[in-house]
């Protein structure tokens, strides 16, 4: 039985190629594996980044479904988009870039005005990782990265590693684990933007959504820090209880999306929602491919590529504002300040794991 196995696996592969040299003068690498159904994921030990994915059409074509870079020294100045992007210490945003923890005020990296936007100048995304471990029979692999006390100015000494895993399935597993000398935050995420059509082939706006959350989190103003309300989403623009072409309501002159020039808002996972059962179910008009998402983190961000203006990206591809969108596992945006909101802290030598699941179909 397991000789059968092995002689089925055989044909499987792990390509490991190099993506260049870093401008510290380190080298990386991109991997590449497959499953038995020819779908295909690469990573990178640069910044531990998702660059491609590549899923079967309904009618067997190969389609690339993540907005990306062809070239290293594009992912080392992803501070703008954060492609495909390993986003920490903290996803999202902190309100002046300050929090307290235990009656100790920190003062944290303010790389978006006053802010701090996804862990601030040094994000864990442009950074070289270590390879921790390659599995190449379930086509997994874990990179590793040690963020030192004081590390953007975050307390404890953190060690963190990001796990990829491309199951037979058609599954995608990114999973966290973190473990800290001292209690500090802890809010990985992952900000790979789909477009189930195809990453060169248009915006998302005919993408069908559906959220399976009754409550988002508004923002108070354009710079997207969180009134702190957690408020229904039903009769307004942002309802995606049912599915709806992402497009229908985005123009809409609601507060909200003019705020924010599209959907960028976090929305509140039920509770009561099993791992098991799909928060997401995303479709993509033309190729028919599907997504379905599953967390253990409280919130998503729901971020539709606002923000891309005429991004350079894989294959002479120009990305335009809703080229992709994002779906951002985490913790509320500002939960560090946020007393309604879950907090995004891990104790003192407590190994954590968060894992987030995308899984593919046509
Ligand atoms: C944020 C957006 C931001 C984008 C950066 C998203 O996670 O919610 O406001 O512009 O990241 O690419």
């Amino acid at each position: 039985m397991l000789g059968c196995f092995l002689k089925k696996r055989e044909v499987f592969v792990m390509k490991k190629e190099l993506f260049g040299v870093t401008s510290g003068g380190k080298t990386v690498y991109l991997y590449t594996f497959e499953n038995k159904n020819g779908m295909k994921m690469t990573v990178s030990d640069f910044g531990a980044v998702l660059t491609h994915l590549w899923v079967p059409s309904k009618d067997g074509q190969l389609v690339d479904v993540v907005l990306g870079y062809d070239q290293l020294a594009q992912y080392e100045n992803n501070n703008n988009v954060y492609f495909g992007a390993t986003i920490g210490r903290n996803a999202n945003r902190i309100d002046q870039g300050k929090f307290e923890i235990d009656g100790q005020v920190y003062q944290v990296d303010q790389n978006e005005g006053e802010n701090q936007l996804h862990g601030g100048f040094s994000g864990y995304h442009t950074r070289p990782w270590l390879v921790k471990e390659v599995d190449e029979l379930n086509q997994k692999i874990v990179f590793l990265l040690f963020s030192p006390d004081g590390d953007q100015g975050f307390p404890g000494n953190l060690s963190l590693e990001v796990s990829y895993q491309l199951t037979d399935l058609n599954e995608l597993i990114i999973s966290y684990t973190g473990e800290s000398d001292t209690k500090t935050v802890f809010n990985p995420t992952n900000h790979t933007y789909f477009n189930l059509n195809g990453h060169a082939n248009g915006t998302i706006l005919e993408h069908s959504l559906q959220l399976d959350c009754s409550y988002y989190t508004p923002v108070k103003d354009s710079k997207s820090i969180p009134t702190g309300e957690v408020l229904p989403v039903a009769n307004t623009p942002m309802d995606f209880k049912q599915s709806k072409k992402i497009g229908r309501d985005i123009n809409q002159i609601v507060e909200q999306l003019q705020l924010t020039g599209g959907y960028d808002h976090n929305y509140v996972l039920d509770e009561t929602k099993q791992e098991t059962e799909a928060f997401v179910h995303l479709i993509g008009d033309q190729t028919g491919i599907s997504l379905k998402g599953y967390t253990n983190l409280p919130g998503v961000q729901l971020y539709t590529g606002n923000f891309i203006e005429q991004e350079a990206g894989k294959n002479g591809v120009n990305y335009q504002k809703y080229s992709g969108l994002c779906l951002e596992t985490q913790f509320f945006p500002d939960a560090v300040n946020q007393v309604n909101f879950k907090s995004p802290y891990i104790e003192e030598n407590v190994q954590t794991v968060y894992e987030t699941r995308y899984c593919f179909d046509a």
